[in-house]
């Protein structure tokens, strides 16, 4: 393989992707369309599970920088009632099968870990048009464009490399997230501290819940979880703060303890809405010479705690079916091809009913099933994947 390999999108699949390549002597270029590393903050804590997150991580030779980001004791889940007695709790058992480290700190081990020049940033992709003989031509946003003969894209929930290859586009979920945190927790809102723990806190009731989660640097982030239909906006403007968590609480009802409720309401963030998506379940698409995709591009699920996880782990199984053949890529990319789509396959129709049972109309009444569900997670016996 003489000219590098073509990646759209810097989030943790295409860098695991670009650093896995890298390990092996690989050569590629990953166009992102944010300006910058810090564009935008990245988002909370994940979990990074032993038998495809931390497995990609290794393959990375990453695995010390990644122990050293450890959120040690995040890894604990505590189920409350809507009145704030706990009906449940999973210490962190140490054994670190799932440890919890901020995605920031992930994603910046990843990108320090490429040879400067690798990322080009500032490269969102408008567009991509077949050039001949499996080659193809990409246009950016900037007014620049670039040709290549293999192009991956691991763009995200609304990728455009997606767009080239199917028509599937993600579905509402009919649930929206609404985020805001608090800071230095155990100075300054300590009785919310206690609530919630020292990983993450879940209290439901029939389509609504309240997911607290306390996070590295001393910061609790939380998540007001509703059902609402597709067109749904908050009544108010979300930079007028404390009538916007007002707001965002008279959604959740009636019949939450006060101090559950304090999370939201003592916010020291503008709320954030994000609505949740999925791609269909076992979408699929016909092989494109010369095109793969990874990540949510290929496989959004919504939110179940392994989208991140599968998304590493993507990019690192590509990144060896290449490097074991690098004068084939075709061949590697059907061969990944037929490994990924079976197993993201079943692995969403599993996260649709993980998130189905977590934040559907019947919660909290299966919460012991969800307990059970944390519990398999820890046991990687029990995963087929
Ligand atoms: C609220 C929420 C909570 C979640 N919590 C968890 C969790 O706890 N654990 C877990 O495992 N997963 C979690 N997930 C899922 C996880 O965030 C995703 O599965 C994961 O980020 C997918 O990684 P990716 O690299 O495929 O895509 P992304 O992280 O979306 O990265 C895509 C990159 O491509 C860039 N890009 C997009 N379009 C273009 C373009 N046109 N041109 C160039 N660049 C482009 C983007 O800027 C971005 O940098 C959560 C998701 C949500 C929404």
């Amino acid at each position: 393989m003489n000219e590098p390999i073509t990646i759209i999108g810097a989030g943790l699949a295409g860098l695991t992707l670009a650093r896995v390549l890298h390990v092996h002597g690989i050569a590629s270029a990953v166009y992102e369309g944010e300006s910058s590393p810090s564009a935008r903050t990245q988002g909370g804590q994940l979990d990074i599970h032993d038998f495809n997150g931390q497995v990609a991580l290794k393959e990375c030779r990453l695995f010390d920088e990644f122990r050293g980001i450890i959120n040690m004791g995040g890894a604990a889940m505590r189920f409350l009632s809507p009145g704030a007695e706990v009906v449940g709790e999973l210490p962190d058992d140490g054994k670190l099968q799932n440890p919890e480290v901020l995605r920031g700190d992930l994603r910046r081990i990843l990108i320090e870990s490429l040879p400067a020049g690798t990322i080009r940033w500032n490269h969102r992709v408008e567009k991509v048009e077949p050039a001949g003989s499996g080659r193809h031509v990409v246009t950016f946003a900037n007014g620049t464009s670039t040709e290549t003969a293999v192009l991956v894209g691991a763009d995200g929930a609304w990728s455009k490399v997606r767009a080239f290859l199917s028509g599937a586009r993600p579905e509402y979920t009919g649930n929206v997230w609404i985020e805001t945190f608090l800071f230095d927790v155990e100075k300054r809102h300590r009785a919310s501290a206690e609530l919630v723990g020292a990983g993450a806190m879940l209290a439901m009731m029939p389509g609504r819940g309240i997911f607290g989660h306390r996070e590295a640097n001393n910061v609790i982030h939380t998540y007001v979880v509703l059902k609402k239909p597709q067109d749904w906006e908050p009544a108010v403007d979300l930079s007028d703060r404390s009538r916007a968590l007002t707001h965002v609480v008279e959604q959740l009802g009636e019949g939450w303890a006060p101090e559950l409720l304090s999370l939201v309401t003592s916010g020291e963030t503008d709320p954030v809405v994000r609505p949740i998506w999925g791609l269909p379940l076992g979408h699929t698409w016909d092989h494109a010479p010369g095109v793969a995709l990874i990540g949510d591009a290929a496989h959004l699920t919504p939110p179940d705690g392994d989208g991140a996880n599968w998304a590493l782990y993507d990019g690192a199984e590509l990144a060896k079916a290449i490097a074991a053949d690098p004068g084939n890529v075709e061949a590697a990319i059907r061969a990944f091809e037929a490994e990924m789509l079976p197993r993201s396959a079943a692995s969403s129709v599993e996260g649709y009913q993980s998130f189905e049972r977590t934040f559907g109309f019947n919660a909290p009444e299966n919460l012991r099933q969800i307990m059970a569900d944390v519990l398999a997670t820890s046991q990687p016996a029990s995963h087929s994947r």
